[in-house]
C-alpha cells in the first residue's frame, strides 16, 4: 500500500526539479515570488543582504577599501579615488568640487595636478599653442597696460614679500609671478592697480579664483565692505 505522505514528498520533489531543470520557468516563479513580496521589509532587508554577501564575496578587495573608507571617514580624513592615500579631509588636501557633500574634490591636489599635467602632455603641439596664444590674447585685449616701473613700485608697496603668504620674494628668495588679483578671466584688468607680486607657489593655487574665494579669511568681496 502507497503512502499518501510519502507520495505527495516525492510529487513536490519531481516538481521542484522539473522548475529547476528549466532555468525559464524557474526565473518566472522567482519574478511573481519578488512580485508577491516586493513591499514586504523583512522580504527586502533579506534581499539585500544576500546581495551584500554576494557582492563582498565576488569582490574581497573592496572589502579593504570600504573598511578603510569608514576608518578614515571616522578620523575626518578622506581617501584619494586615484592614489588611494588618506589625507585629512581640508581644502589643503583637496581641491574643490560642486557636486560631493563636503564640497571637497574626491582627488587629492597632487593627483588633480597631475591629470592635469597628463592631459596638457597629451595634447598635440598645434593645440598646447593655440590654448597659450588664446591666453596671451586674454592678456593682451584686457584694459590696461604695466612696465617694468610697476613692477618696483609694487616691491616697494609690498615690502618684496608675497601679498598672500608674505614670504620674501626676490633675486635671492622665492620665486615669483606677477598675479592679476582679479583674474584677467574673471573680467581683471592689466592696470597696475590690479596687479600685485606673489610667490610662484601662491600664484599656482590662487589660478583663476578671486583673492576672497581663495582666502576667505583674509579677503572680503567688494560688496560686503
Ligand atoms: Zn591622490
Ligand atoms: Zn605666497
Amino acid at each position: 500500500m502507497e503512502n499518501p505522505e510519502y507520495a505527495a514528498k516525492e510529487r513536490k520533489k519531481a516538481r521542484e526539479a522539473a522548475r529547476n531543470s528549466d532555468p525559464e520557468r524557474r526565473r518566472e516563479i522567482q519574478r511573481a515570488y519578488h512580485a508577491r513580496h516586493a513591499d514586504d521589509p523583512a522580504y527586502r532587508e533579506r534581499l539585500r543582504r544576500k546581495w551584500n554577501r554576494k557582492h563582498w564575496k565576488k569582490h574581497p578587495e573592496r572589502l579593504v577599501t570600504y573598511r578603510r573608507r569608514v576608518e578614515a571617514q571616522a578620523a575626518c580624513h578622506r581617501i584619494c579615488t586615484s592614489c588611494r592615500a588618506s589625507f585629512p579631509a581640508t581644502s589643503e588636501f583637496f581641491g574643490s568640487a560642486k557636486r560631493t557633500a563636503d564640497k571637497l574634490a574626491a582627488e587629492c591636489k597632487k593627483c588633480a595636478r597631475n591629470v592635469k599635467k597628463v592631459w596638457w602632455d597629451q595634447l598635440s603641439q598645434e593645440e598646447r599653442r593655440v590654448r597659450n596664444s588664446k591666453q596671451r590674447a586674454a592678456r593682451a585685449t584686457a584694459p590696461g597696460i604695466f612696465t617694468g616701473h610697476d613692477i618696483k613700485a609694487l616691491f616697494v608697496r609690498q615690502n618684496a614679500c608675497c601679498l598672500y603668504c608674505g614670504i620674501k620674494i626676490g633675486r635671492n628668495y622665492a620665486r615669483w609671478h606677477v598675479d592679476h588679483f582679479m583674474p584677467l578671466s574673471r573680467g581683471g584688468s592689466n592696470f597696475p592697480e590690479n596687479l600685485v607680486v606673489a610667490c610662484e607657489p601662491c600664484n599656482r593655487a590662487k589660478y583663476n579664483k578671486m583673492p576672497w574665494e581663495w582666502l576667505p579669511d583674509q579677503f572680503s568681496p567688494p560688496s560686503s565692505q
